[in-house]
């Protein structure tokens, strides 16, 4: 029976299981061991829309405490700069694989020329506006909106929350790990102390100690379906002529793309790129010659792909440490997120004493979450023809798209249809059909039976689009959303009535 768990790590992976298991399993001893002078990776900023409630309802942190001390703002989904439209917006919400009932066919029928404002959120993001006003004027934070985050004090607070907890943060380097019937016995720290767990999570980043290292447990990359291994990253302080935008950017480079991430007081972006396609000179270049004001430039390496199984007897490995795809979508997190639930209630139904079966169930779910992000995310490179560099046209000929390809067959076919849900892997829980339909339909795939809608449809889909329009004419900026949320007059919903 698991009574003492040892966590190697405490950057945002490790610190999220803690909070999980403290959280979740009364009486469960927790310790967490880490090296300050390796540090925490430091990157890693936007998020999905399952953070806010992972941690606000399940962890229970306080939201008030957490927009205190980490300063969050809000991302309604990503802006493209992408393809031979030249820009879209994915937005947090359900716009093509859906159907108004007064229409006779799908939202994407309707969408091959003018892609925009189909729904609230694109329509906000269209205005540069965070959230519609609520009838007490102040903003009406809906539930799924994600987070752009400072990963520095994102951890420090993180750290704070688990200590408050129980869990016990121990500092040391681990340098070895003494194996045992179950996995692993215990681990050795370069001080010479020894720990001994019942079970141990492996959370220290790409090193991976534990799983790819003392057990050696094979690395499935994906190599062939996303061509980037390394990302040269930067910020600047927000000047005041530059708005905090309500999304992340995704912006097509030479040999690869860059994101835009919006903080309260500054911005970050980063240069994505193929170290096969370009040298760390020229993309320090072109990156440069895009964003003059750039400071405090370090390039990351990293590889995409993922551990074989990431439970293996008494190690689990999460976050970086378990696998990593490039950050197109940013869905490092929210993966951390659902591994973190996922393992709290293995081990609760369990009693504990987790089975086999459990295990491989465990392994089978991540091992298809992994998958199927990387089938979407090799969608994006496949399809974006906003540049003809050689990089782009090696991606639109040689990028393996694997389980995404008779989704596109299908669409090529049939078109927008909901039907092709049927073709997505495994349980599809993440971005479902609208993840795949937004790179088709975005990206303007051609497909045969097209759909001539009348004049009465054009008027319906029309009067739709003007009304979302609508909301955002009157909607608020992040601007004047966080002094909602940082006055001292505003309550949260956990708090009881909201008001300002
Ligand atoms: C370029 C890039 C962009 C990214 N963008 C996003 C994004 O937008 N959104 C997103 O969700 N994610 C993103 N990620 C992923 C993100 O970095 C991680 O999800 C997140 O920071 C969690 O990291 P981690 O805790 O797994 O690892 P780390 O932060 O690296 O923490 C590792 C921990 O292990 C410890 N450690 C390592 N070795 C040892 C040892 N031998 N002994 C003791 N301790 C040790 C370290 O000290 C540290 O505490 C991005 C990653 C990269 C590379």
């Amino acid at each position: 029976m698991i009574k003492d768990v040892l966590i190697v790590g405490s950057g945002t992976a490790g610190l999220l299981f803690a909070l999980s298991l403290k959280r979740r399993i009364s009486g469960l001893n927790v310790r967490m061991v880490r090296s300050p002078k390796i540090g925490v990776i430091s990157v890693g900023e936007a998020t999905t829309p399952n953070l806010p409630p992972f941690l606000f309802e399940y962890l229970g942190i306080s939201r008030r405490y957490f927009y205190e001390r980490v300063r969050p703002t809000w991302k309604k989904g990503i802006r493209f700069l992408w393809g031979p439209r030249g820009r879209f917006d994915y937005g947090f919400a359900q716009a093509l694989d859906s159907q108004l009932s007064a229409l006779p066919r799908p939202n994407g029928f309707y969408c091959d020329e003018e892609f925009s404002c189909c729904d609230v959120p694109t329509a906000l993001m269209r205005d540069d506006k965070a959230f519609p006003r609520a009838p007490h004027g102040g903003p009406d934070i809906h539930r799924w909106h994600a987070f752009h985050l400072d990963n520095v004090p994102l951890v420090s607070a993180l750290e704070e929350f688990a200590v408050n907890l129980g869990v016990e943060v121990i500092d040391g380097k681990v340098v070895d790990a003494e194996k045992g019937p179950e996995g692993i016995a215990a681990i050795r720290l370069e001080d010479g102390r020894r720990l001994e767990a019942d079970f141990f999570v492996d959370s220290s980043g790409f090193r991976s100690v534990l799983l790819g290292g003392a057990l050696e447990e094979p690395f499935v990359s994906y190599s062939s379906s996303l061509f980037t291994d390394r990302a040269l990253v930067g910020s600047w302080e927000r000047g005041s002529d530059e708005p905090i935008l309500p999304y992340t950017t995704a912006e097509t480079m030479n040999c690869g793309w860059a994101w835009q991430i919006e903080h309260e007081k500054s911005l970050s972006r980063g240069y994505v790129y193929s170290s096969q396609a370009i040298s760390d000179d020229a993309a320090h270049d072109e990156f440069v010659a895009r964003n003059p004001k750039l400071t405090d430039q370090r390039i990351i390496h990293f590889r995409s792909g993922r551990y074989r199984r990431s439970w293996v007897g008494n190690v689990v490995g999460v976050g970086n440490a378990s696998g990593f795809v490039e950050p197109l979508e940013s869905t490092a997190l929210m993966i951390v997120c659902q591994e973190a639930q996922n393992l709290t209630n293995f081990l609760i139904h369990s009693g504990l004493e987790p089975t086999p079966t459990i295990r491989t169930m465990y392994n089978t779910y991540f091992a298809d979450t992994w998958d199927e992000i990387r089938d979407l995310l090799s969608l994006h490179y496949r399809l974006n023809t906003k540049i003809d560099t050689p990089f782009w046209k090696t991606c639109w000929n040689e990028v393996d798209i694997a389980g995404a390809a008779p989704i596109v067959e299908f669409y090529r076919e049939n078109g927008p249809i909901g039907f092709a849900r049927h073709l997505l892997r495994g349980h599809a829980a993440n971005f479902g059909l609208e993840g795949f339909l937004m790179m088709l339909v975005g990206n303007k795939v051609p497909y045969e039976k097209r759909h001539t809608p009348t004049d009465a449809e054009w008027e319906i889909w029309n009067r739709h689009r003007a009304n979302n329009i609508e909301v955002a004419r009157n909607a608020m900026t992040t601007e004047e959303a966080l002094s909602y949320v940082h006055h001292p007059n505003w309550r949260w919903d956990d708090e009881g009535a909201t008001t300002h």
